[in-house]
């Protein structure tokens, strides 16, 4: 032994062997340079030493139960921050879990990357049966703006920084990113893999709309006998909010926010036009979209929703494409929204019309009705709750802390609470979104609580809750002040069903009855509430929100109160027996 110490000491000291890194490192190091410091993911072969490193790198690692709710936390973590969300997963199953949220990511365009380790090329190209084969990049490309393979250290670097460019450049989505695990083994030497490693420089740059664009814009505007602007959560997305409320202001003009554009401006402004949204969609001329894309959730621009009277739309939106994919717009304006927005206050001069007062006192009169008729429903005091008197509760505490972030998705839970609870500051509101899909609960909860360090409320159709619920668990690992709120009715829509044979199996929409979601949370520590009224349901939210704990409300509606596909009848074929 001494003879080798001896060797070790008397060696040359150009023989010294040169630092070296592998491939978890740089990953790390290039998110790190990226100012990425959170991954939300979940562990197993290969990536599990990926997480290690990257904790004892000093990134967050939040470790989830299933990956799709990981995929969720991230891509809600990147439309709040601008920032891509990362999620880690492993390959085949775990890819697959997490597949879902990159393509929800993509549809409702947050921008998140899905990393996921995955199996030798070899062996999966001549499909020669490795552990969990599967041709990962191949299967995320339909459903992501852009994927991408690294197969060599020296191009970790470059991979890395492709896939943040195109996550927030331009319309921002979902990437994914394919590492496959002898990837992260290899080694390089450490200072060339540092100069390989890429600061991304002005990832999403601004993009100015065209002069002759905006001067379209304001002449259609100006036009506009009953001029309405309808703000998205790309309007949300954009962190614009100065300029949108100086364009809403000084024009005048009345507006509607989309459900995650609400808080934008709070829901009590004056030229907020929520109350009365049918009859400004069906009565007004001139429609501005501002982030907001003319989907099924806005009738595709067209039908009754719209109404018979003869429409202008003025479009802005990053992306050119958008423009036309419903109905004609008459003036697109391409661009950033903070660019496009500023553009277009600058030309609000004295001479642009104001909204006449006859297009604003007739909103106000149908906003007025609709709220007395509102609240005289809101009063009610049933026994047991329903959605009103449960939400008004809810509504009650938050307007007392307009910080929270509110998570929300169900059926009738979703539909009633978008209209009920009012939002006062931008992006605090997260829900099903663009694809209108369960499952986002607690995804979104813990990306919310994680990436703000603000207390969660989120409040979840019980069947909705049911997609994501294991998630409590991490939700209480974590620490993380998130109240989850189940709306519990006892079953999808409602809990009334009978299965019409008299056989054992209780009803397709049904659960069991009088369940006690409130214990779910109790079993990893958290705080659990049982509130069968609406005092019950304010004293435990005030509780909950006191304690910044996770906890959990067990809300117990009537079982009758919900209808088929909240507000979705439409989209729900059902059968001429059924019906009857
Ligand atoms: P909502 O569901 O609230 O109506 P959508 O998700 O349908 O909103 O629309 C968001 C739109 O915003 C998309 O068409 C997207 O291209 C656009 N968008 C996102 N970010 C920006 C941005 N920074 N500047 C301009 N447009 C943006």
């Amino acid at each position: 032994m001494a003879d080798v110490l001896e060797a070790t000491t008397q060696a040359p000291v150009e023989a010294k062997a040169p630092q070296m890194t592998d491939g978890f490192h740089l990953v790390i190091d290039a998110l790190k340079l990226n100012d990425i410091d959170t991954i939300f993911g979940l562990v197993g072969i290969p990536i599990t030493d990926l997480a290690r490193l990257a904790q004892a790198e000093g990134m967050r690692f939040i470790g989830f139960r299933h990956e799709q709710h990981a995929g969720n936390a991230a891509a809600i973590a990147g439309y709040m921050t601008q920032k891509p969300g990362i999620c880690l997963t492993v390959s085949a199953p775990g890819f697959l879990n997490g597949l879902t949220a990159l393509a929800n990511a993509t549809t409702n365009c947050f921008p998140m990357i899905l990393i996921s380790g995955s199996s030798e090329r070899e062996i999966v190209d001549l499909q020669q049966g490795d552990y969990e084969e599967m041709d990962q990049l191949n299967a995320a490309k339909p459903y992501a703006k852009a994927a991408y393979r690294v197969l060599h250290a020296e191009d970790i670097g470059v991979g890395i920084a492709r896939a943040i460019r195109a996550a927030v450049s331009g319309r921002p989505g979902g990437v994914y990113l394919d590492l496959p695990a002898k990837l992260l083994s290899q080694t390089m030497d450490a200072l060339k893999g540092q100069q390989s490693l890429i600061k991304v420089v002005d990832a999403a740059p601004r993009q100015l709309p065209s002069p002759d664009s905006v001067k379209r814009a304001l002449d259609v505007m100006k036009s506009a006998k009953r001029p309405l602007i309808l703000l998205g959560k790309g309007a949300a997305y954009a962190q614009a909010d100065a300029q949108i409320r100086e364009l809403v202001e000084k024009s005048g003009i009345p507006y509607l926010p989309m459900s995650m554009a609400k808080g934008l401006l709070p829901d009590t402004h004056a030229q907020s036009a929520s109350a009365a949204r049918s009859f400004v969609l069906q009565e007004a001329d001139c429609v501005m979209l501002i982030g907001a894309r003319l989907n099924w959730l806005l009738a595709h621009g067209k039908g009754k929703t719209w109404g018979a009277a003869p429409k202008q739309f003025v479009q802005i939106d990053i992306s050119p494409t958008e423009i036309d994919s419903n109905v004609a717009i008459a003036a697109p304006v391409i661009g950033d929204i903070g660019s496009c927005v500023s553009a277009l206050v600058a030309g609000i001069d004295a001479n642009f019309p104001k909204p006449s007062g006859e297009w604003t006192g007739a909103i106000n009169e149908r906003k007025n009705k609709n709220l007395e008729k509102m609240a005289a429903t809101l009063a009610k005091n049933p026994s047991p709750m329903n959605f009103h008197s449960a939400l008004r509760a809810i509504r009650d505490v938050l307007k007392t802390r307009p910080d929270i972030n509110v998570v929300n998705e169900g059926a009738n839970t979703l539909d009633y609470a978008r209209s009920i609870i009012d939002m006062y500051e931008p992006r605090k509101r997260f829900d099903s979104g663009t694809w209108g899909i369960m499952g986002i609960g607690m995804g979104f909860s813990i990306g919310a609580a994680v990436t703000s360090g603000q207390q969660v409320v989120a409040i979840e159709g019980d069947s909705a809750f049911g997609f994501s619920g294991m998630e409590l668990e991490t939700i209480c690992r974590y620490d993380l002040p998130v109240c989850t709120i189940v709306f519990n009715n006892n079953g999808v829509y409602r809990g009334t069903d009978v299965n019409p044979t008299g056989g054992k199996d209780v009803a397709p929409t049904v659960f069991v009855k009088n369940a006690r979601y409130d214990k779910m949370i109790e079993a990893f520590g958290g705080i659990g509430f049982n509130a069968t009224t609406p005092e019950e349901l304010t004293h435990a939210l005030q509780e909950a929100i006191k304690s910044g704990k996770p906890t959990l409300i067990n809300a117990v509606i009537d079982e009758a109160a919900g209808t088929e596909s909240g507000r979705l009848t439409n989209l729900n074929p059902q059968s001429a027996a059924m019906k009857k």
